[in-house]
């Protein structure tokens, strides 16, 4: 894949770069390590300063790094703007708690002087420079929540950004310099993905997180464990959105459109099946139905758009195929099933809905990356949660019910890294975010993020 612009409104080559060739990419790993040296042993104080520098101009750039996003990508302009301010506020919040998060973890009196010790206490350390392997779909965002807590446990970031996004990525490295971080501290390395295996190998990288699909984490996984590193994983999913009779139907109707249209149906965490009783299921499906019908499709760039086109023309293309596949064994779209009228010059897909699927369907294992819902009727709490599970993913999950015993049920029983009952899925820095199953493992956000990249020493007072 070319290092490149490419505008997914109109398909315009906009700017293009040259990956970086291996004196350049030495240059900076060397400057990585020389900097973590030092880095490392700045004070939480200093660090959070700078971070918050950082999140003041992002503030300041809203407009801006809104619409280089918008153009790179594709996302509507509004929600590429709210997608900054979630980052600054993010960069906050680390400032804010990363000293508390890792002070020292003082064992319990009696288990120390068990150990014949006065004290003992567990110190997080930072680890080094850490390789980010990044996706496209929220630019900014995803690259910010491994960079907050990474820079402020003392860490260096190594930036291999998606292909399509070249100039989101100068941003960022941009952003922690003019904040004044030590050059070092936040490089982006301009290199396709055949390069990383180079840079995951090279000593002076301590670990890697990736963002991303199942066969991206599979390759750097393999690379780093075979050179026992750690690694994060935040891979696919394909999230249950499970409707009770006691929900309240209208209102998760209007959820429902939301959270599987956001970021033009290109999120990880968006719904992507609808699971609904039976009793309610046609109230739901009529609703959900006429809300993604509404959505106004367009040029992402007008105030007013929801969906704007998919990222990349390959993107519509396995999108088509799904669906296409769906309808073909007998799916049935409500809404959509093919590319909106008067748009030609982009990869713009109609938002659709598709029920009367069956496990002979791609769609049903697969990965939706797309305004595209499945519509499933279960006939019981059993089912909901049975099909809820049917999924290589393991992502989050949304569960509409006012029934206290359901939610539990949900909660012990649903396959996924979250369970978000009566609204739906979102990140926010002070919890865990993460998977089971095919979406990976480990944990961003929240204290358990921020420790993925520490060593952690016991220290041990006779
Ligand atoms: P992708 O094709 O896997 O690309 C992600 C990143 O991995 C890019 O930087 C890409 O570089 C790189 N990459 C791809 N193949 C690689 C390989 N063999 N070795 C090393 N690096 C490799 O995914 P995407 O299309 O950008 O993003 C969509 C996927 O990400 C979806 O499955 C989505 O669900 C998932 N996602 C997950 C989360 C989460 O938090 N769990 C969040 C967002 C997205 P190039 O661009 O140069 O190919």
């Amino acid at each position: 894949m070319p290092i490149a612009t490419v505008n997914p409104a109109n398909g315009e080559t906009l700017k293009t770069y040259d990956a970086l060739g291996a004196e350049e990419i030495e240059r900076r790993l060397a400057a990585a390590e020389a900097t973590f040296r030092t880095y490392r042993t700045t004070s939480f104080a200093e660090r959070a300063r700078l971070m918050h520098r950082a999140a003041g101009l992002l503030d300041e750039d809203l407009e801006d790094i809104g619409r280089v996003m918008t153009t790179e990508m594709g996302k509507p302009v509004k929600q590429a703007r709210a997608e900054a301010a979630k980052c600054a506020k993010a960069m906050r919040w680390y400032a804010d708690h990363a000293e508390d998060l890792l002070a020292d973890e003082l064992a319990a009196p009696a288990d120390a002087a068990d150990s014949g010790a006065s004290r003992v206490l567990a110190r997080y350390r930072p680890i080094g420079p850490v390789l980010a392997v990044m996706p496209w779909n929220f630019p900014l965002w995803q690259v910010v929540r491994f960079a907050a807590p990474a820079l402020m446990a003392g860490n260096v970031g190594l930036l291999k950004h998606a292909s399509n996004v070249p100039q989101t990525a100068l941003y960022l490295e941009d952003l922690f310099r003019r904040a004044g971080f030590p050059e070092g501290c936040f490089q982006t390395l301009l290199i396709g993905s055949g390069a990383v295996e180079g840079v995951l190998r090279d000593p002076r990288v301590k670990a890697a997180t990736l963002t991303g699909s199942e066969p991206a984490g599979r390759a750097v996984a393999s690379v780093a464990g075979d050179e026992v590193k750690k690694t994060v994983l935040e891979l696919g999913g394909s999230d249950p959105y499970v409707v009770m009779p006691s929900a309240d139907v209208e209102r998760a109707a209007t959820v429902a459109v939301t959270a599987r249209a956001q970021n033009n149906g290109q999120s990880c965490i968006a719904a992507k099946r609808f699971i609904v009783h039976a009793d309610v299921f046609d109230a739901f499906a009529e609703r959900f139905a006429a809300g993604m019908r509404a959505l106004k499709v367009g040029d992402p760039l007008e105030e007013d758009t929801e969906i704007g086109p998919l990222s990349t023309e390959q993107g519509r293309a396995d999108l088509e195929e799904l669906v296409d596949d769906a309808v073909e064994k007998g799916a049935t779209a409500l809404c959509g099933g093919g590319r909106p009228d008067g748009l030609d010059g982009g990869w713009y897909y109609a938002p659709t809905v598709l029920t009367g699927i069956t496990p002979g369907m791609r769609i049903h294992l697969e990965e939706t990356f797309g305004p595209v819902a499945t519509l499933y009727r279960a006939a019981d709490l059993d089912e909901a949660v049975a099909l809820a599970n049917d999924t290589p993913f393991g992502l989050s999950s949304n569960v509409w019910t006012r029934d206290e015993g359901e939610v539990e049920r949900f909660t012990r029983d649903l396959e996924a890294g979250g369970v978000f009952v009566n609204g739906m899925t979102a990140s926010h820095p002070a919890f865990p975010f993460g998977g089971e199953k095919r979406s990976g493992y480990g944990r961003e956000l929240s204290g358990h993020g921020i420790r993925e990249f520490c060593n952690i020493t016991t220290v041990w007072h006779g």
